[in-house]
Parts: C-alpha cells; sequence; structure tokens
C-alpha cells in the first residue's frame, strides 16, 4: 500500500520474519530500558523497495527511524553490533540525545567488537589516567548502571570538610 508511487509505507516486521535480528533487538532493548526505562521498546520496520526486496530498519516504538539499513549477515556478533549501531542512530537522531552514556564520563558510547563480542566502548575522559574503555558487552548495560533514580534534594545541613 502506497501513498505516493515510489514512497511506500513502512511496515512493522513481526518476530520471527528476520530470525538473525531478534535477539540482537532483544539485547539492544535491554540496554534501552536499563538506560532510558520511559522509553518503549525499539522495533524493525521495513520500508519494501520492489516485490521482492524490502530494507529493515531499527526504529522507535511509534515507527521513526533513522540511519542505515540493516544488511543481512550469517555472524551473530555482526548482526548485534549492527542493531546497536543502528539503535544508537535511530534514538540520538529521532530523540536528540547521545545514547548509550557512559554514566563514568558522561560520553556516548560506540559500538565496538572485543575479541569477538560486541560491546559497548567509551572514549574516556580528557585527562591522562582516564583512558577510553569497555563498558559492558551489548545487552549488559543493566550490570552497569541502573536507571537514574529521580533526585532527591541534598539534606541542607551537609557540608563539606
Ligand atoms: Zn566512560
Amino acid at each position: 500500500m502506497s501513498a505516493f508511487f515510489g514512497h511506500p509505507e513502512p511496515r512493522l516486521v513481526l518476530d520471527g520474519e528476520y530470525p538473525c535480528w531478534d535477539e540482537p533487538l532483544a539485547a539492544v532493548n535491554r540496554d534501552l530500558a536499563a538506560t532510558l526505562p520511559d522509553q518503549r521498546p525499539l522495533r524493525l520496520i521495513a520500508y519494501p523497495e520492489s516485490e521482492d526486496l524490502e530494507y529493515v530498519y531499527v526504529a522507535l516504538s511509534k515507527g521513526e527511524a533513522h540511519g542505515n539499513a540493516l544488511i543481512p549477515t550469517e555472524s551473530a556478533a555482526e548482526a548485534l553490533t549492527a542493531v546497536a549501531d543502528a539503535a544508537q542512530d535511530t534514538v540520538s537522531e529521532r530523540l536528540w540525545r547521545a545514547w548509550p552514556l557512559c554514566t563514568v564520563h558522561d560520553l556516548g558510547m560506540h559500538p565496538r567488537d572485543i575479541d569477538g563480542r560486541p560491546s559497548w566502548w567509551c572514549a574516556g575522559g580528557p585527562r591522562p589516567g582516564d583512558p577510553a574503555h569497555l563498558r559492558a558487552a551489548i545487552g549488559e548495560l543493566d550490570t552497569v548502571q541502573q536507571p537514574r533514580p529521580t533526585p532527591r534534594k541534598r539534606p541542607k545541613n551537609r557540608r563539606l570538610r
């Protein structure tokens, strides 16, 4: 169904249609839930290109996507890195925020393959002795950071010594 020729409507991809991306998407959604708990899970949408070709994107729950289409791969690690990359594009461009943030350095992290394990990589702080570092495997950000609780007021009589 297309409103204009050449501008087909995207469709929601159902679980199991692209099995290679189901687990990567679930892993990235764990990281989303651990860092932006108010966001609903990301999902896959597809734009039909022709009768037997469509392009699949990682989209916000409302269907907004940004960046490049996913390219099918045989490698589970590559698929996870690709979905994380696409999710990062969509979240950062559509929500106008760096994501995910390293809570140690307050910097946006990037997916990187570390010894065959897709991971979130932080560029580190500006000072020597504060180097780039591996934060967590993709899908495991909840092991290093929890959603920030609602800030509480500091006690008024708190003093620095
Ligand atoms: Zn960091």
